[in-house]
């Protein structure tokens, strides 16, 4: 003991003759911040010093002194407010650039303007080329013209503008597809009706047909891939192009650290060439798509791969699709939808299926992150997973599990989370967007006890990752904060927001966006604190975020975007 403490002062003293003026160095310094760290031991702050990419003090303006130097640049804040780098924790890296390259039907407000977005983008093509769009929803139209069937649009006047080229139009959620008779034509699905021809199924999906078995043009789930096999796939310059858009667009708005809901091998190609030009300059921490079993086998054989190219590539989790979304009413319920007598949504895999990558999961080392949104799904994942944590206690210890989206939970399955240690990975704006009609699939009661249930979760001990699943949603973080603390819709309404007691508070959201979202990556040690030791990213704001009046959060403009202590972004 003696020993050991001569030994301490003894090195403090050989520091010190020594080192002073090696050890305070840093190449960059923010100053005059207004800093929210989310690091419980100090959270606010005026100044930060970063050294070779990694925070190497966090303090006031008069102690920030000592670590400038005559190669230290400095930043002046100027009373700025600064957070941690804000995580996306929840979206899909590629879909997010390639959207940027497809017809965006985000925004429509009826189906007749749907059909003339795609008129115009049929012009500028040659016929025989596939036109692939994204973003409509059926209930932000004000009115679809006839005919109608089960609430969706058909395909006739889609079909008179683009005789020749085929349409594949994403729904919203990406649980749908909205195609034209030359789409199904190629497909071999448009004359099922026709004497003698068996009607097709799809497992986990549904073709949506008229009374005369005729298919409408809609694709729900398992059924799109039908069409989808028909579309030429993304090529690596295309998936070269998605990524500069990607980065950009994450670099604008104030996201440093990017959790991509699943990739696939030839997309992970793409993003190694980009990174090693340098250009991958978002932190990328992918799930791998669990349909292609032999990417899985290959991962399983190489284990998980941790932070290459200086912390931007992690993989070491595996992406499940349990069931569907409640717009097109795949979600998978206990009880039948409120607006669909006898209907309780679809299963989109066996649960044997999902069972059996847990427990291989568990031995190789990966997460398994499973999409649910109804309470039976929602159900059956946790029974899953409980049953592969039961049989593997030793990696049950911190496995980490999540389920993606957990939107809607039965009452007795909320403390399973905890108890569990599986992460609900959620995303706020989704009840912006959709709560107004979700009440329609639900029901008032199972929306109120279950649904978007985010203080619940969190007081029963659970921590939630926060996201926005872009493309579905667009990434903006100050939307996705303003959603979490309101429970409004984008406009502002209802007054006192929907169901209030679950609202995040402000300091809760942050830390879904930042920490938590980290925790749920197992990077909490190099992410989302402004703590000394941790990667340098930021994310800077035009106001204080945490202060300013309700209606002014979504007012907040993102100033800058720093990653691993390099300004990448500055507002104009
Ligand atoms: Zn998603």
């Amino acid at each position: 003991m003696k020993n050991k403490l001569l030994l301490s002062a003894l090195s403090i003293l050989l520091f010190q003759c020594t080192g002073e003026k090696e050890q305070f160095q840093a190449d960059l310094v923010f100053r005059n911040g207004n800093m929210y760290t989310v690091d419980d031991d100090r959270p606010k702050a005026e100044a930060v010093a970063i050294d070779k990419g990694r925070i190497v003090f966090v303090g006031s303006n008069v102690e920030v002194e000592k670590w400038i130097s005559e190669r230290t640049i400095i930043i002046d804040l100027e009373g700025k407010t600064m957070t941690p780098g804000l995580i996306e924790g929840h979206g899909h890296f590629l879909s997010m650039g390639r959207a940027k390259l497809e017809v965006d039907l985000n925004g429509t407000e009826s189906y007749e303007e749907l059909v003339s977005r795609v008129k115009t983008a049929v012009e500028a093509t040659t016929p025989g080329t596939w036109i692939v769009g994204r973003g409509w929803h059926q209930s932000k139209w004000d009115s679809i013209t006839a005919p109608v069937f089960n609430g969706f649009p058909t395909h006739q006047q889609l079909s008179e503008i683009s005789p020749d080229n085929p349409v594949f139009l994403s729904h919203a959620s990406g649980h749908g597809a909205f195609v034209n008779a030359k789409a199904m034509e190629i497909a071999g699905v448009n004359q099922l009706a026709k004497e003698g021809m068996a009607i097709q199924t799809v497992d986990g999906g549904e073709v949506i047909r008229d009374e005369n078995g005729n298919p409408t043009g809609i694709f729900n789930e398992n059924a799109m891939g039908l069409i989808m096999e028909h579309i030429p796939k993304s090529d690596e310059q295309k998936d070269i192009r998605a990524l500069k858009l990607a980065v950009v667009e994450c670099l604008k708005n104030g996201i440093t650290s990017f959790q991509d809901a699943g990739i696939i091998g030839s997309e992970i190609a793409s993003v190694r060439k980009f990174m090693k030009k340098g250009n991958l300059k978002v932190r990328l921490w992918a799930m791998l798509w669990s349909q292609d079993s032999t990417l899985i086998k290959e991962w399983y054989a190489k284990g998980p791969e941790i932070g290459t190219g200086d912390n931007h590539l992690t993989i070491r989790a595996i992406k499940i699709m349990a069931d569907g979304a409640l717009g097109s009413r795949g979600a998978w319920l206990l009880e039948s939808y409120t607006d669909r007598e006898n209907h309780f949504g679809v299963a989109t895999v066996p649960m044997s299926f999902v069972y059996d990558i847990s427990k291989e999961a568990l031995k190789y080392g990966f997460q398994v992150c499973t999409h649910a949104i109804g309470d039976r799904a929602n159900r059956e994942i946790l029974d899953m997973y409980e049953k592969a944590l039961v049989e593997n206690p030793e990696a049950a210890k911190d496995s980490r599990f999540r389920i993606e989206h957990a939107q809607h939970l039965s009452l007795e399955d909320i403390p399973r989370f905890a108890s569990l240690g599986v992460i609900p990975a959620m995303q706020a704006i989704h009840l912006s967007s959709d709560r107004p009609w979700a009440i329609d699939r639900l029901g008032a009661q199972r929306i109120e006890e279950g649904a978007y249930v985010w203080q619940k979760l969190l007081q029963s001990g659970v921590k939630v990752v926060n996201g926005t699943d872009v493309p579905v949603e667009p990434i903006n973080p100050m939307a996705n904060f303003y959603a979490s603390v309101t429970r409004k819709t984008l406009e502002g309404t209802p007054e006192g927001g929907y169901e209030p007691s679950q609202k995040f508070t402000r300091p809760q959201a942050l830390k879904s966006m930042t920490l938590d979202a980290a925790y749920g990556a197992f990077e909490e040690n190099i992410k989302g604190s402004i703590t000394v030791g941790k990667l340098a990213d930021f994310t800077v704001y035009s106001q204080d975020l945490m202060l300013v009046a309700e209606e002014k959060i979504l007012d907040t403009k993102v100033e800058m975007t720093v990653v691993a202590g390099e300004v990448l972004y500055e507002r104009e």
